[in-house]
């Protein structure tokens, strides 16, 4: 929902369009991935080079294979293929992101080589807003109609007038380098994500909160949100893999 700064907001440059999203984009944009990969680097342990054709004529077999590559931890054969995501998210998920350092390559957008653009996060109606309990153990509860309007109006004012300063900076002759300190971590940045099985795996059951988990975890609900669309992409390459991590607890092997 595009909408005006503020009269006023800025003197010399044009009034920019912001921008307010509570949504996420994950894109598949790049892919060598399938089930065949991991029973072809699997089985080079006991039968040695072998044709792809060959490892796909045993539906149940490879499924066992796979199964039992998952339950044992036997994790280096789910790390012949890679997928490569385009994500567009906040600032804030990129640095949850980021600290997932094995078997991730990153390039993220620059801000100090491009003008930032006006899209900003707001938390959706569903998003859960009110926290109870103590840390360690607490859960998100929905807030009130009231709460998630007064979260809104204040996060929309306050994105307005950070980005208003640094159109304002830019204006002014002052390097996007320095401008851009200006601008809050609800700011939308985007970048490609490379990834293996075994490091989106990992990253999975850290970062999406699961009924079949058999280790729980309590994921920031926004890059949770990336990780589902994560899934639902590699769940379509690799169905046996996906089948067995959901089936072993969602563990990486
Ligand atoms: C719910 C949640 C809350 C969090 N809260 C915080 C927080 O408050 N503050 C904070 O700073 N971080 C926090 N984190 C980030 C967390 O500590 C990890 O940095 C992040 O989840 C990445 O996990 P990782 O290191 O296992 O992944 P990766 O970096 O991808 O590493 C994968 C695996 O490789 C091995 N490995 C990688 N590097 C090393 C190393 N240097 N030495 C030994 N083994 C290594 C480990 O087995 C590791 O599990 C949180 C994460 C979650 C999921």
């Amino acid at each position: 929902m595009p909408t005006d700064l503020p009269d006023g907001a800025s003197t010399s440059a044009p009034a920019a369009p912001v921008e307010f999203r509570d949504d996420v984009t994950v894109e598949l944009i790049k892919h060598s991935a399938s089930d065949t990969d991991v029973l072809w680097a699997a089985r080079v342990s006991t039968a040695g080079e072998q044709s792809l054709d060959e490892l796909s004529k045993d539906p149940e077999r490879s499924k066992g294979l796979i199964n039992y590559l998952m339950r044992d931890r036997h994790g280096s054969p789910f790390e012949h293929n890679s997928m490569t995501f385009f994500i567009s998210a906040p600032i804030f998920v990129f640095r949850e992101f980021m600290r997932h350092r094995v078997g991730w390559s990153y390039n993220e957008e620059s801000g100090r080589y491009r003008e930032l653009q006006p899209v900003f996060y707001v938390p959706g109606p569903d998003r859960k807003l009110v926290q109870q309990g103590r840390p360690g153990k607490y859960e998100f509860v929905h807030g009130t109609p009231e709460q998630h309007k007064q979260a809104v109006a204040a996060m929309e004012e306050s994105y307005a007038q950070s980005y208003a300063a640094y159109q304002a900076m830019l204006a002014d002759g002052i390097a996007r380098e320095v401008a851009r300190a200006t601008l809050p971590v609800g700011l939308f940045s985007s970048m490609y994500a490379t990834c293996n099985a075994r490091s989106l795996m990992h990253f999975l059951g850290l970062r999406t909160q699961h009924e079949m988990a058999k280790v729980p975890s309590f994921p920031q609900r926004e890059i949770e949100m990336v990780g589902e669309r994560m899934e639902a992409a590699w769940a379509g390459l690799m169905p046996l893999t996906h089948a067995a991590f959901n089936g072993n607890g969602r563990v990486a092997p």
